[in-house]
């Protein structure tokens, strides 16, 4: 039988690896026909990868069928066609606006959305609707690095490449359980391990998978990591090694819940190898203390000068596939575009650019401010896309409470029913991986093609493609005649001279002229080179360690939430492949054996976790990995996809004040059997 070879690139973290689908029979061929099969290999030519992949990005195949998949616009629970279903978003988008003003209207967008889809979406909300509430579920994931960034380089900017690991003497692991989030990211540790010795330490309140095969495991008490990275710039100056420091750290009493003895062995590591990468990913991230945790590690990097040469700097591991590329087109609610601000001058630049006389005034509400605004009735018309926030939000029961009151939920999806479209008015079919076609970026700035491998099925169609029909109709039609994923790509990569003339380093105006076949066969590049920050000012931020919480006697223990290997966010994607499901069958609470004495709990039992936001029920697993008085449960499972078990009931809306980001990781709790 004929096939046709296509690269592209993995569909889950951001990591960014290169896949080669071998695609059955020729092409082309029709949207109605069965799905031809895919067989899915690791792109050597990829250089964030090599060939590598994990077991994720091996099975993709079998999540690619049409099982579960919503093929037909909907409205209001019936199936719909495309001219009734986009008009309808239309007026109500028109009515709202009209009625209430743009800001109570709100885009909740993904960073599973391509960049394309991301820039069209950015342009509409701020640009046409007028309001900056567009706001992205990587505001659960890295906001807090982008802050970081933000205040230490003047621009959100990742200082290093996939490369410095490979060269690293020493690699700091922080809040980041690597061999299974990141695991490609962590095959290449393990190789530059093999080849050159480099050691590894992970600082984790968990010893994870990855703590237990690293050389050194710094169990670091939750949201101590500004007291930990304080007290070895501290160390690091008393040794001599931190001249270019500048600023001092001012509060070393704070307990950062690490032995003498482990301290005594990260800081002579640190001290002994120039070439140090430290990796810092959602433990640090994921914190109401998140974007001073991202300065702390960038202060030690600044003091010491390891930045801006090979094998060293610090880098933040983004989680979803192109949660950069929202970063760059501007997709988060305090960024007006390409990496610019909302200065009277930027305003009039971006709003120049778009020849618009609508442009935003202002940053827009981020995602907690955001549902609480529909809570209260100050959003109205809220659009979704690819992403499910009943299941990811924080308290996400009152999440839930927010959609039910909504008077507009527009919900874009590839999935006929998660738990979020339950809430929808009006359900838009969109592409799944393996329909999408465009680019994404991944954790070290490498902008790779997304590529098609099969028509779509049904009526689905590209998000950018649906936002782009209803801005027509509310009369946008120049600004939004893009035919293609390359068109929008011309002039978001053009529009990045606005960054550049600021003195920004996202520069891709050389790749403005593309033509569509030069856009169809674009090869992996990094923006910005190896090191972007080489030869900018970049600053020590002051940052003040988190007090630790007093603990409520109601609430005695501590709930940190996180990933497993084989499952990916709310399992709409990863629930259907059977072999994922063998990792981990169901999910389950860890508990130090001793807490579970103290609290009446058996392994394998049922037990009931209790915050002031909610309680849910999950398998008890004793885990001596556990820290006492600490306990874990994963976030992936859903009341659609796996009945109940729903971790992010738990968490409150607690949140970073700079970033926005919220505290996943660190929420009261009490554990009772069931
Ligand atoms: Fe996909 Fe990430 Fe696995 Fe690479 S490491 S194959 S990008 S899930």
């Amino acid at each position: 039988m004929s096939e046709r070879v296509i690269r592209t690139t993995c569909a889950y973290c951001g990591v960014g690896c290169g896949i080669t689908a071998q695609v059955a029979g020729p092409a082309p061929f029709a949207g109605g026909e069965a799905r031809r099969p895919v067989t899915i290999t690791g792109d050597k030519a990829h250089p964030a990868n090599h060939g590598r992949l994990c077991s994720k990005g091996t099975h993709l195949a079998e999540t690619m069928g049409l099982e579960g998949r919503l093929l037909h616009p909907m409205l209001h629970g019936k199936r719909s066609n495309w001219g009734e279903a986009l008009d309808e978003v239309a007026l109500r988008l028109r009515e709202t606006i009209e009625q209430h003003g743009p800001d109570a209207v709100g885009f909740y967008v993904s960073g599973q959305l391509l960049t394309e889809d991301y820039y069209v979406a950015n342009k509409l909300m701020k640009g046409f609707i007028g309001s900056g509430n567009i706001d992205t579920n990587s505001r659960l994931c890295m906001a807090s690095a982008v802050a970081a960034h933000n205040r230490a380089f003047g621009e959100d900017v990742v200082p290093v490449s996939y490369t410095d690991l490979d060269e690293a003497d020493l690699i700091l692991l922080v809040g980041s359980n690597t061999a299974w989030c990141h695991p490609v990211i962590w095959q290449r540790i393990e190789a530059a391990r093999s080849a050159r010795g480099t050691k590894i330490v992970v600082i984790d309140p968990r010893r994870t998978e990855t703590a237990e095969q690293a050389d050194l495991h710094v169990a670091v008490a939750p949201d101590g990591d500004v007291a930990l990275f304080n007290a070895l710039l501290a160390e690091m100056d008393a040794r001599g090694l931190a001249g270019a420091a500048g600023v001092l750290p001012q509060d070393l009493a704070c307990d950062a819940g690490v032995l003498p003895e482990q301290f005594a062995a990260l800081a002579d590591l640190v001290a002994a190898h120039p070439r140090m990468v430290t990796v810092f990913s959602m433990g640090a991230n994921q914190s109401v203390g998140g974007t001073d945790k991202g300065n702390a590690i960038i202060n030690l990097h600044l003091a010491m000068g390891r930045i801006n040469d090979v094998g060293m700097g610090p880098f933040s591991m983004t989680g979803q596939p192109n949660a950069m590329g929202g970063r760059e087109v501007g997709g988060l609610a305090n960024m007006l575009a390409c990496h610019l601000g909302f200065s009277p001058a930027e305003l009039r630049d971006v709003a120049a650019y778009w020849n618009t006389a609508n442009i935003c005034t202002g940053p827009g509400l981020k995602a907690v401010e955001m549902f609480r605004a529909v809570h209260e009735g100050r959003i109205k018309f809220l659009w979704v896309m690819a992403t499910n926030p009943a299941v990811s939000m924080p308290d996400s029961g009152f999440v839930r409470e927010a959609l039910a009151r909504c008077p507009t939920v527009v919900v874009s999806e590839a999935i006929a029913d998660t738990d979020t479209t339950r809430f929808a008015h009006i359900l838009l079919p969109a592409h799944a991986w393996g329909e999408k076609d465009g680019t994404v970026t991944n954790s070290e700035r490498r902008i790779s093609r997304q590529r098609a491998l099969l028509p779509a099925p049904g009526e689905a169609k590209a998000d950018w493609w649906i936002m782009g029909q209803v801005a027509q109709r509310l009369g946008w039609s120049d600004a939004f005649a893009f035919n293609s994923p390359a068109a929008i790509w011309r002039e978001y990569a053009g529009m990045t001279a606005l960054a550049v003339a600021r003195g920004k380093a996202l520069d891709l105006t050389t790749y403005a002229q593309l033509s569509d076949e030069e856009y169809e066969a674009l090869e992996p590049f990094q923006w910005g080179g190896a090191y972007p920050m080489a030869g900018r000012a970049m600053q020590l931020v002051p940052v003040q360690p988190l007090t630790p919480k007093a603990m409520d006697a109601a609430f005695p223990l501590r709930l940190n939430t996180g990933r497993y290997r084989d499952q990916w966010h709310t399992m709409t994607r990863t629930g259907y492949a059977p072999t994922l499901a063998q990792h981990r069958r169901e999910a389950l609470l860890e508990v130090h054996p001793d807490d579970a004495v103290l609290y009446g709990l058996a392994d394998g039992g049922l037990a009931r976790v209790v915050t002031a936001s909610g309680a849910a029920v999950f398998r008890v697993g004793l885990a001596e990995g556990q820290r006492r008085g600490d306990v874990f449960v994963p976030m992936h499972w859903t009341d659609v996809m796996a009945g109940g078990a729903r971790a992010n009931l738990l968490p409150d809306q607690r949140r970073d004040p700079v970033s926005g980001q919220p505290g996943f990781k660190n929420t009261p709790a009490r554990v009772e059997p069931v």
